[in-house]
């Protein structure tokens, strides 16, 4: 017999993976199912909420009206943000911050990056101009420049590990063996460390992260932090990983690596996926579904030259009609008006426009977002990713009192 989910979910982003993990929580059957690895895995790991100002929360405001934040209260994004914290706390990768305070991390072009919710091995980050440093670098790793970082802040040393090709990737599995570590630690312990902090690339480890962190600060005696490298980046994986775990814990269904062949729906329902698969089709059967396969970069849009397609249900996207005004004359900042593309959705965020009852859609596929523009990214989807479960969660309520009311009947 074939199994019905009581939702499915495709993308298996920030957005999918937050929903996921919501409707697990609630004792929900749930699916996800994802053509390939999400952006998260490409980013800093760190939650922007809003970069644009001081107050993250303050400034979901002044956004324009048809921004997505403005679907659900203030309230409802503090609770969210709290919930995603308890959420990596538990999975052994807590974070440190506020989204009443904007900080700024530095990364390896020597600037800082506004965002507000850090992992803790980012906590001492600091991009000013005057602070002194200890950079290490491991000669042979692609992707960190040092040489950035010292031109911007003078006062700053560096020490470099001779280690062969390497990439994050690998030094973050070297670091969690003991030998690695000891190894590490005593050349860092003859290097003459005379700056106040000490700061390497993102590569301390995987799940271990947090600990490696803090016994190198207790060894070393002063803080020490991880820069965000060039993607594939070591935090954002152990971000993805760590909502992964979560989500498998409670229970959820992965089905991976495969795109979408066809959709079933009857009347104003959907009620399955069919997944390409070597043997015959897999189909996925759900009470609700949960779109969030992202914007142009996660693969939920595509542009052609007779406009914007969403690939997987071809609901009605918005987008700017004409393509000559699709982009703007500079590259950065990013001011392109094609960013405005994406989904229309009601206040239960069901995408307006098609009478479909059991669809709702989360993440950087909604329309206007912005996520470049206003630096909103992992934020948006972890707030809009529990809205569009609280919605699904309200709907199968919903039918299951029918169910009861007409069974009694
Ligand atoms: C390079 C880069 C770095 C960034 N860094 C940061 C950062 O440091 N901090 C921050 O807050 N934001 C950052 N952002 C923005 C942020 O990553 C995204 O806005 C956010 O994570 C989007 O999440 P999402 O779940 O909506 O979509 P995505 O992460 O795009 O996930 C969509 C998922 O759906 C899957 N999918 C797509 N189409 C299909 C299909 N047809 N069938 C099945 N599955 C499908 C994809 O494979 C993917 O797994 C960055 C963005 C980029 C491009």
């Amino acid at each position: 017999m074939e199994i019905v989910y009581d939702v499915v979910i495709i993308g298996g982003g920030m957005a999918g993976l937050t929903a996921a993990i919501r409707l697990g929580q609630a004792g929900l059957r749930v699916a996800i199912v994802s053509r390939g690895d999400p952006i998260v895995c490409l980013s800093t790991g760190c939650i922007d909420v809003l970069a644009s100002g001081e107050n993250p929360l303050e400034g979901v405001e002044k956004l324009p009206e048809n921004h997505p934040y403005h679907l659900v209260d203030r309230e409802f994004i503090k609770e969210a943000l709290n919930h995603f914290l308890s959420v990596v706390k538990e999975e052994g990768l807590p974070y440190d911050g506020t989204w009443e305070k904007n900080r700024k991390v530095l990364t390896p072009l020597g600037v800082g990056k506004t965002t507000c919710l850090v992992p803790e091995t980012m906590v001492a980050s600091t991009a000013d101009g005057e602070a002194r440093l200890h950079v290490i670098s491991f000669a042979g790793l692609k992707d960190f420049y040092p040489g950035y970082i010292l031109a911007r802040m003078p006062a700053s040393d560096l020490s470099v590990l001779e280690m062969g090709r390497v990439s994050t990737m690998s030094l973050a599995s070297r670091f969690e063996t003991e030998e690695f570590l000891d190894f590490f630690l005593s050349w860092l312990k003859s290097t003459d460390i005379k700056a106040d902090l000490i700061a390497l690339p993102a590569v301390l480890g995987w799940q271990k992260a947090p600990a490696i962190k803090d016994r190198l600060e207790d060894e070393l005696r002063r803080p020490v932090f991880e820069i965000p490298t060039l993607p594939p980046s070591v935090p954002g994986i152990r971000l993805h990983r760590a909502l992964v775990r979560k989500a498998l814990r409670l229970g959820t269904q992965f089905y991976r690596g495969r795109p979408i062949s066809t959709v079933e729906k009857a009347a104003q329902l959907v009620e399955a996926v069919t997944l390409e698969s070597p043997g015959r089709p897999i189909r996925v059967n759900g009470r609700a579904f949960i779109l969030a396969t992202g914007s142009f970069v996660g693969g939920g849009l595509i542009s052609h030259r007779s406009g914007v397609e969403e690939v997987v249900f071809h609901l009605p996207v918005s987008y700017p009609v004409d393509r000559m005004n699709w982009f703007g004359e500079k590259f950065l900042p990013p001011e392109h008006p094609i960013e405005e593309a994406g989904i229309l959705v009601d206040g239960e965020f069901r995408p307006k426009n098609t009478d479909l009852e059991n669809l709702f859609v989360a993440g950087s596929i909604l329309a206007h977002s912005r996520v470049l523009r206003y630096g909103c990214g992992h934020g948006l989807a972890i707030v809009t990713g529990e809205a569009a479960a609280s919605s699904c969660l309200r709907y199968l309520k919903w039918q299951a009192e029918g169910d009861t009311c007409s069974k009694t009947a």
